[in-house]
């Protein structure tokens, strides 16, 4: 069982949830040695959705902002130093966890991690509020970019270390005093006479006793647990195509996505890892910000409600394209990627899907990924595919209910593999690897776990 870092290779929403709880399971089969699942990026405007199968049947939603994935699944759970910690909700889905799947393992949180406040959020809301045409986010307004730049500006960063010691009410009234301009004319109740201060930590205080045995040095921790053979899992959040550095401005996210980051962050060798992008079928993207191949035809609008693509963080509508593995190509380079999972096969079945594998950036034909994406018009190629998988309901958007269903087609798929699939998704999976070089390694066939087709 390698050791794995996980990432999207679009605009988030990938179903990375899934994959990653895959590799844990995994994991479980191939030896008996602890499992990490540590994510490292990002924050609470990431939202990660899973389906489990209970023990009693019944298929039980469960969505983490702040808490890794292996919540789920009982592992050691980690969170690196480039996390926007949102200690409020981290508890919550934690608890919820421990209610629904028993949780009861380890939470490591690295000394160096940053704490995400409310005052961010409500400066996110204030800022955009201020941001005018193109120069919109459409932020989830969790706060995200004013953490990140409080982190930058170093003496307003407070970490988790600061954050469960003693000394944590005059770390935070001396921040706060750092940051009154900002923060006045976000206009924030109670700043002025204190009581905002007194309400920060009236909320914290009771977090910060519970989580103050969760400080540790993670680099040791993983290191060491690298040495002994245990499985490490890194849990990347949102896609590629919205890192701070490489995605559109102004609508990528403030951290970095791609796979080297955990790497640098938490001090591992990319010798001891796989790294794997994962790849919706259709790419989507929710917010502002430019996708060049926006489906607004029957084929998005059906995809956008039968696949229920709503944002987890906001219950926004995500918007639907065709494939563009031209996006998909770059990402992949970004990453250095290993091998590619593709979700969501089953959401697109009986539809006509054609591929975008070049596009025209002032009139030129390339393969490449302009840095203003905005200037590029997508050229699709000119086969179209299209598959059916199985008779059963088309809007798929409430797994809950279609489950019944459809449990026993996709778990005959699951067993029989990669040979049974239909002859035009087959060569969907040729035309892909011929066209990205990398090998497409399992197929996501449903929403629940197992549903894979391992290639
Ligand atoms: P993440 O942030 O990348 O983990 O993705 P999201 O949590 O936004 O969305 C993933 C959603 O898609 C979850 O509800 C998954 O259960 C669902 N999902 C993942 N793979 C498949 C698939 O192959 N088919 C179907 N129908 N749903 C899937």
């Amino acid at each position: 069982m390698p050791n794995t870092i996980v990432v999207g290779l679009q605009w988030g929403d990938e179903g990375k949830a899934k994959i990653l709880d895959d590799l844990v399971q995994e994991a479980k089969q191939a030896n008996d040695k602890k499992i990490w699942v540590v994510r490292f990026q990002g924050g609470p405007n990431a939202g990660h959705t899973n389906y489990i199968l209970m023990p009693d049947g019944r298929l039980v939603k469960f969505v983490s902002h702040a808490a890794p994935i292996g919540v789920t699944s009982n592992s050691e759970i980690g969170i690196g130093p480039n996390v926007a910690f949102d200690p409020e909700k981290f508890i919550k889905e934690v608890e919820e966890a421990r209610k629904l799947f028993g949780y009861n393992a380890g939470i490591h949180i690295s000394e160096r991690t940053g704490i995400l406040f409310d005052y961010h959020r409500k400066l996110d809301a204030w800022q955009e509020s201020l941001r005018t045409g193109n120069l919109k986010i459409g932020t989830t307004v969790s706060g995200i970019g004013p953490f990140y730049m409080d982190n930058a500006n170093r003496a307003t960063r407070i970490t988790f270390a600061e954050y469960v010691s003693d000394n944590f009410h005059d770390t935070l009234a001396k921040v706060l005093e750092q940051k009154s301009h900002e923060l006045v004319a976000a206009r924030i109740p109670g700043l002025v006479t204190g009581k905002y201060l007194d309400t920060l930590i009236a909320t914290h205080d009771p977090i910060r006793k519970e989580l103050k045995e969760c400080a540790c040095e993670l680099e040791y921790i993983l290191r060491e647990a690298l040495e002994k053979g245990e499985n490490i899992i890194l849990e990347g959040a949102q896609g590629s195509m919205l890192d701070i550095d490489m995605g559109t401005k102004p609508t990528q996210t403030s951290s970095h996505l791609l796979a080297t980051d955990p790497l640098a962050g938490l001090g591992l060798p990319r010798s001891a890892f796989r790294i794997y992008g994962v790849e919706k079928l259709y790419p989507t993207r929710v917010g502002e910000g430019v996708m060049p191949t926006l489906a607004e035809d029957n084929f998005g609008i059906e995809t956008q409600k039968n696949a229920g693509e709503v944002g987890a963080s906001t219950g926004r509508d995500r918007r639907v394209g065709y494939p563009d593995w031209v996006i998909i190509k770059y990402t992949a380079m970004l990453n250095d990627i290993d091998g590619i999972y593709l979700t969501r096969v089953d959401n697109v079945q009986d539809r006509d899907i054609k591929v975008c594998t070049a596009y025209e950036v002032n009139g030129k034909r390339t393969e490449r990924v302009p840095s203003k994406l905005e200037t590029a018009t997508p050229i699709y190629s000119d086969k179209i595919y299209s598959w059916h998988l199985w008779d059963g309901p088309a809007d798929l958007s409430k797994p809950e209910e279609v489950d019944k269903a459809l449990h026993d087609k996709r778990a005959d798929y699951v067993k029989e593999g990669s040979g049974s699939l239909p002859k035009s998704l087959k060569e969907y999976i040729i035309d892909h690897e011929n066209y990205i070089k990398k090998p497409i390694i399992g197929m996501s066939i449903g929403p629940a776990r197992g549903e894979i087709v391992k290639l």
